[in-house]
């Protein structure tokens, strides 16, 4: 076992944000080769979690743009619940670390769109029914890319979710800038433009220099 894994005292729960297209899944499937990341047994996992009842019905709501967004948004607090209970809870007692693509920041900068002009403050509002049970991550990679280009790469997609437009995704990568200035000590920004390969380089030394400093 890596020797910086085995000084851990408890686990760590490393998070992946970004709007759609940012490149998440892309760069998660690259860091699973990475012969570093490997030494540290990571346990990959990502919300909503499709191993729960809720992600078929959340998987639903994707497609059909009448449904209620506060139902909507309690589906992914339970989808979240179980996450919490049965995965992140019991692997950081293992002292894992734990990667997640998307996490609560996303919930907040989604539903804190869907929710805009239905309640006041929707990203507070959403962050508060976290706070008390949940757990926050240590760390978090924002992966920073322009709407222009989060569109152009989802339109490669077969199918595109009801949050893939240009008006929704503006208010959700504002919602994220608003998250992060609200905790940016626990942000790593990354440029998502930029090749795989210089962003894996960047991700493994943040996560190494992590390690070091625990
Ligand atoms: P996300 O999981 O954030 O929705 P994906 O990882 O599925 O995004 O990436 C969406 C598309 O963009 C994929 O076709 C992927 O190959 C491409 N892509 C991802 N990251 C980059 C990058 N850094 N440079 C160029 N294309 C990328």
């Amino acid at each position: 076992m890596n020797e910086l894994k085995k000084k851990l005292k408890k686990g760590l729960l490393i998070t992946f944000e970004g709007i759609d297209g940012s490149g998440k899944t892309t760069i998660l499937n690259k860091i699973k080769n990475n012969n570093i990341i490997k030494s540290l047994d990571p346990v990959y996992t990502s919300e909503p979690s499709k191993l729960f009842y809720t992600y078929n019905i959340l998987k639903s709501f994707f497609y059909s743009k009448n449904n209620d967004p506060i139902e909507e948004l309690f589906l992914f607090m339970a989808n979240h619940a179980k996450h919490i209970n049965n995965i992140i809870k019991p692997h950081i007692q293992k002292r894992d670390i734990i990667f997640c693509d998307r996490y609560i920041d996303s919930r907040c900068a989604y539903q804190g769109a869907t929710l805009n002009g239905i309640i006041p403050n929707p990203i507070n509002f959403i962050s508060s029914i976290h706070n008390i049970w949940s757990i926050k991550p240590n760390l978090t990679f924002f992966i920073d890319i322009n709407v222009e280009t989060s569109i152009k790469r989802c339109n490669m997609r077969i199918k595109n979710t009801k949050f893939e437009n240009k008006k929704f995704l503006d208010l959700v990568n504002i919602n994220f800038k608003k998250i992060i200035e609200s905790d940016p000590k626990r942000f790593i920004i990354l440029d998502g433009k930029q090749s795989i390969n210089n962003l894996e380089e960047i991700i493994v030394s943040k996560i190494l220099n992590m390690l070091k400093n625990n």
